[in-house]
């Protein structure tokens, strides 16, 4: 799913070629601006087995399956990847974040990687019929009730207009340790919310939890984002060796 989204900074791995079946109207994968991303990512979900060969090293972050959605795909496939990840190489962080979050509660802890963090994408609360996945609200709710170990994410993008205290009190429930927020990057004239709205959010988000701010927000929300220049340090494995080379941007209020 982050390629859809240019400024994420973390790496990928793509262990699933085909199409992904939410469908989403705003996917950057199915953009006639990338014809060989599209021609990969259509048709029927395959496993790559070259994504097996590669080495993914140690103290990374890796979003997985970034350009479907993992929890779509059949769960034989998923469990292996989650293993090879675990056996592997159980040294680095995996984001693993669907729009389908209720396949997480039918795979056991034991078979994710140990430093894994579980997110979901939840644009708004709201329901715009963008997508053929689960609506907004139903994944939110779906998260709050997942009982697991790893802690939980929250990705609010591509952010879409909101009802601020149904979508603030949604995402409260899940107890995320992190929300991140992005913004439309590719003019799909999506219905967004303005800058104060989009303000109010923030500030209510960050009484209980870590925002991070992608640097496409600035188009949002203004010159009230500012650049981190430190890398970032995730709080979810708060090891001093495991320093995440994932810039978020800083929000500032005058
Ligand atoms: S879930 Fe992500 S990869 Fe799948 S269609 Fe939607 S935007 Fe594209």
């Amino acid at each position: 799913m982050s390629n859809m989204y240019p400024e994420y900074e973390g790496k990928t791995i793509n262990f699933i070629t085909g199409g992904c079946p939410h469908g989403c109207l705003y996917c950057y994968v199915k953009s006639f601006r990338f014809p060989l991303l599209k021609k990969r990512y259509s048709g029927k979900q395959k496993l790559d087995e070259a994504a097996f060969k590669k080495n993914l090293g140690k103290n990374n972050l890796w979003f997985v399956c970034s350009c479907n959605d993992i929890n779509t795909i059949d769960i034989k496939w998923e469990v292996r990847i989650l293993n090879h990840l675990r056996d592997s190489y159980p040294d680095n962080t995996y984001l693993i974040q669907s729009k389908y979050p209720p396949r997480f509660s039918v795979i056991d802890d034991s078979e994710f990687p140990p430093n894994t963090i579980l997110g979901i994408t939840a644009e708004t609360d709201k329901d715009y019929d963008l997508s053929k996945a689960p609506q907004p609200a139903d994944r939110l709710i779906d998260f709050t009730y997942l009982d697991t170990k790893f802690p939980k994410m929250i990705s609010i993008e591509p952010i879409m207009d909101f009802d601020l205290v149904r979508f603030v009190e949604l995402i409260r429930r899940v107890h995320p340790s992190y929300v991140s927020i992005g913004a439309d990057s590719k003019s799909h004239n999506l219905t967004e919310p303005d800058a104060d709205k989009t303000k109010e959010l923030i500030s209510e988000l960050k009484a209980f939890t870590e925002v991070r701010i992608k640097p496409n927000m600035k188009r949002l929300i203004g010159d009230n984002i500012i650049e981190r220049n430190d890398e970032y340090t995730c709080t979810c494995y708060d090891k001093p060796r495991r320093v995440l080379k994932w810039k978020f941007w800083e929000v500032t209020f005058q």
